[in-house]
């Protein structure tokens, strides 16, 4: 392709609305562009490298016997009725206006209608079909470029399993297959186990890639052996150890005294023997939760533990049901202050089991109860995991620190189980001659995000640094100085060589631009190796090569320069 004739409309301003780097070098870059919010039109380049990924997954697909098949985007409304999605998706669906239609957000629904009506014996399973479609999701917020469309391709793939077993089997296929697709585009990331029982599920896998662009936040171990959304992150803390004897309650005024720092030195006395109390809503129930010195609470914990939607209390309905401020709040009596108060749940995060001596507040404004016994002196609704890990504190797989990371996610691996089998009715008959509910899987990678993710872990000052896997071309040919017709017709003959054998490359033979424009375009689309063709050089009979990521040059003979470049492409 020759940049003279060829659609790469490269911008040197970064744009205003990009602010992530991948956003902004491929607008730069001359990759993308927004046609409306979320909604972009990938250019030449971009779309070459979108082939790449996507020939890279169709060979692991394949390689895991997985058919490629293509569904519509356009379903009718009544199968995301069936199974309630029509709900579940809310406003992220996009609806059709004239027709009760929808436009695909993800193809379970479509998966288990073909089933039902084409799957009817266990002998015709198992099955893995793909797809690499467009799907349509009306994200609220579509701000980080291709990481998050409206509109953006997926390869989507679905197991049919008629046992257990076949169904773990289809998925530890996937795991495999997404390790493999992830590496050979040559992205580091790390796999999030998470357990997906509210969504109907036995087990689910997310891979993620590090990122400040990422909008999930993840506790990951030094060596990425333990990952965990920080929603269900733990880690290795020692629990309130047990006194042998437990103190008699003892009042203290602490005048002025509310926070737990403020407390303990207020009181002399260390944090692992503070229960803190921490006051929420949980649907329409008050609760109080209990953690540990300083410890936080979570948010998402706090709602698995109590299976409601939670918020913090307002701090004038808690003075109302008990009579007391948030800091002088406390398990003890708690329930028997005012007749509201015996509403009141009263949980505690796993480390204060069996706890004892621990100082909280003593439902009076400016007094602290000490020697709280949790057994002994009050009724403990249940003991959870409702704190938030630490960076820095023990993997719970003992190997080391936990980091606390931004993430963003590239693909996701999902037992679905019977859930939409169930509700669609798709069954089959088992050896027994039995109907039973097919057995589902789905599993998803982002087309667009393997690019985008690709350039936010490859890029400089300067541009992109495209990897071989994935680049749009392989080389970039520089004519240094075109009005040398010298170096033009060396250029022009190397561009011919070099597309008769078949190497991928993109040639910077604009007449009307400076040597040093050409550079810096060179160096912002990234190729990973630039073959300067300039006077100097060519009177000694040499090229020069550039590699992007190292920026080492080498200056080959202008005989040897093809089989060079064949070497360097295959290597
Ligand atoms: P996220 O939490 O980032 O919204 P998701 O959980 O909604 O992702 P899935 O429904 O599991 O994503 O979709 C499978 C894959 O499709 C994701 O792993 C991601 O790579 C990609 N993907 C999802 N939403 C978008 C989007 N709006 N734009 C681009 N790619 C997306
Ligand atoms: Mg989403």
């Amino acid at each position: 392709m020759r940049l003279s004739s060829g659609f790469v409309p490269t911008v040197k301003e970064t744009p205003a609305d990009a602010v992530i780097p991948s956003h902004q070098l491929m607008i730069r870059a001359g990759m993308i562009r927004a046609l409306a919010a979320g909604i972009y039109t990938y250019l030449p380049l971009c779309y070459r490298s979108m082939k790449k990924a996507m020939e890279i997954i169709r060979e692991e697909m394949d390689a895991i016997g997985a058919q490629e098949l293509h569904l519509p985007a356009l379903s009718p409304i009544e199968l995301w009725e069936e199974t309630g999605r029509v709900k579940a998706f809310g406003d992220i669906l996009f609806h059709v206006k004239n027709r009760p239609l929808v436009l695909a957000p993800t193809h379970e629904e479509v998966i288990c209608w073909l089933a039902k009506n084409h799957v009817s014996s266990y002998k015709e399973m198992p099955q893995i079909w793909y797809q690499i479609q467009t799907k349509f999701r009306n994200e609220p917020r579509p701000r980080s470029g291709v990481l998050r469309g409206r509109q953006f391709t997926m390869k989507d793939s679905y197991s049919l399993d008629a046992t257990w077993e076949g169904l773990d089997k289809s998925y530890d296929l996937h795991a495999a297959a997404y390790k493999k697709i992830f590496s050979r585009c040559g992205l580091k990331f790390f796999v999030v186990g998470a357990s997906s029982g509210a969504m109907g599920g036995t087990g689910s896998q997310e891979f993620m890639m590090e990122s400040n662009a990422g909008e999930d936040v993840i506790a990951v171990s030094a060596d990425n052996s333990y990952a965990a959304n920080v929603e269900v992150a733990t880690s290795r803390m020692a629990p309130a150890l047990r006194e042998a004897v437990s103190a008699p309650l003892k009042e203290v005024h602490t005048p002025d005294i509310k926070t737990i720092d403020q407390v303990a030195a207020f009181l002399k006395i260390d944090h692992a023997r503070l229960a803190k109390s921490v006051v929420w809503w949980a649907g329409e129930t008050p609760v109080l939760a209990l953690l540990l010195g300083n410890d936080e609470l979570n948010e998402a914990k706090l709602m698995t533990a109590m299976g409601a939607e939670v918020r913090p209390i307002e701090p004038e309905k808690l003075l109302q049901l008990t009579g007391a401020d948030g800091g002088s709040i406390g398990p003890v009596g708690l329930r028997e202050r005012t007749p509201a108060s015996a509403a009141f749940k009263i949980i505690a995060d796993n480390r204060l089991k069996g706890a004892n001596n621990l100082t909280s507040g003593a439902n009076r404004n400016d007094y602290h109860l000490m020697n709280i016994d949790l057994e002994r002196d009050c009724r403990i609704d249940g003991y959870f995991d409702l704190r938030t890990i630490q960076p820095g504190e023990e993997s719970p797989n003992g190997t080391g620190p936990l980091r606390v990371v931004k993430g963003v996610e590239l693909g996701h691996i999902f037992k679905l189980g019977t859930k939409y089998a169930d509700a669609m009715g798709a069954k089959f008959l088992d050896e027994h001659g039995k109907e039973q509910p097919i057995i589902m899987g789905s599993y998803g990678i982002g087309v667009e995000r393997i690019i985008a993710c690709h350039i936010e872990q490859n890029h400089d000052e300067q541009g992109i640094i495209w990897d071989k896997a994935l680049a749009p071309f392989m080389f970039h040919l520089i004519a240094v100085g075109t009005k040398s017709k010298a170096v033009a017709e060396a250029a022009e003959a190397i561009y011919a060589q070099m597309g008769a054998a078949r190497l991928e490359v993109l040639f910077d033979d604009r007449g009307d631009v400076s040597p040093g424009f050409k550079f810096k375009d060179a160096d912002l689309l990234g190729m990973p190796y630039q073959v300067i063709v300039g006077e100097k050089n060519l009177a000694q009979g040499k090229v020069e090569i550039k590699e992007r990521r190292s920026g080492e040059r080498t200056f080959v003979p202008k005989e040897e320069l093809l089989e060079h470049l064949r070497q360097l492409a295959e290597a």
